[in-house]
């Protein structure tokens, strides 16, 4: 038996598999796209055939709805390898600061309890902190669980659980600037070229960061080379556009090329 010491127990729910993890390879988030009350008795209803591990709202503490050795049914083929939390929310929306800490909190018990270890990921193979949607059709094909927003704080949350287990920390992950507030269009390579300044913004970034880069406000193939490289080196998914996650992992991400 694995309960969190901190989180509330909610239990029981019948939805799960009794002793069904076969691994834990590590935190998938998710979004509730609903309220905690809600999720809730929605996850306690068998008849919804759904339920998480935790439950994360807005406000307070963690709530464990279903043992940690017990499979819940959150993302469909990963339920037997991987630890679910739902976060209360619509899709869309940011996880609040005491969100990012239970997240963080969570992250580290799993690090201390099961070795997982305080990175993300985006591979449902490997281990780590996952979103839902990376599992794609094999996880439900949920590509929107948890959102970009969510997705884009992934960096503050292992960065809180690295100084929480005492791992060389990354620096504080400083908020980039446009966002939540995302101009809304994705930096790409287009006809005609795009040019404007959250090019020039990002490239400055990039430049400061050490990337040969000329912030010239053009998206071109040579600002398009430079995003990929980046998304590879950090393991986002290697596009060459920039969108929430990778205009994030700009100035949060730690420098380490
Ligand atoms: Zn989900």
């Amino acid at each position: 038996m694995a309960r969190m010491p901190g989180a509330e127990w909610i239990g029981p729910t019948a939805n799960l598999y009794p002793g069904g993890m076969v691994e834990h390879r590590g935190l998938v988030l998710h979004i509730q796209d609903g309220t905690e009350a809600g999720s809730e008795s929605w996850f306690k209803d068998p008849s919804s055939e759904a339920s998480a591990h935790f439950l994360n709202p807005k406000s307070g503490g963690l709530r464990q709805l279903v043992d940690t050795d017990d499979a819940a049914w959150t993302e469909m083929a990963g339920n037997r390898h991987w630890v679910s939390i739902e976060n209360e929310g619509l899709g869309g929306d940011s996880l609040t600061a005491s969100q990012i800490e239970n997240c963080a909190q969570l992250l580290a018990w799993l690090h201390a309890q099961y070795g997982v270890p305080v990175v993300s990921t985006d591979d449902v193979n490997a281990t780590g902190l996952i979103w839902h949607g990376a599992g794609g059709a094999a996880w439900g094909g949920h590509y929107d669980c948890p959102g970009d927003p969510v997705l884009a704080q992934r960096p503050q949350i292992i960065a809180r659980a690295q100084q929480l287990v005492g791992q060389p920390q990354t620096p504080p992950p400083a908020p980039a600037p446009n966002y939540p507030a995302w101009p809304g269009e994705y930096l790409r390579v287009q006809q005609p070229m795009l040019h404007d300044d959250n090019v020039r913004t990002w490239q400055q970034q990039m430049a400061h960061r050490g990337w040969s880069i000329t912030a010239d406000g053009w998206y071109g193939p040579a600002s398009a080379s430079v995003c990929r490289q980046f998304q590879q080196e950090k393991n986002l998914g290697v596009d060459g556009i920039v969108g929430p996650q990778t205009w994030a992992a700009a100035w949060t991400a730690p420098v380490t090329a």
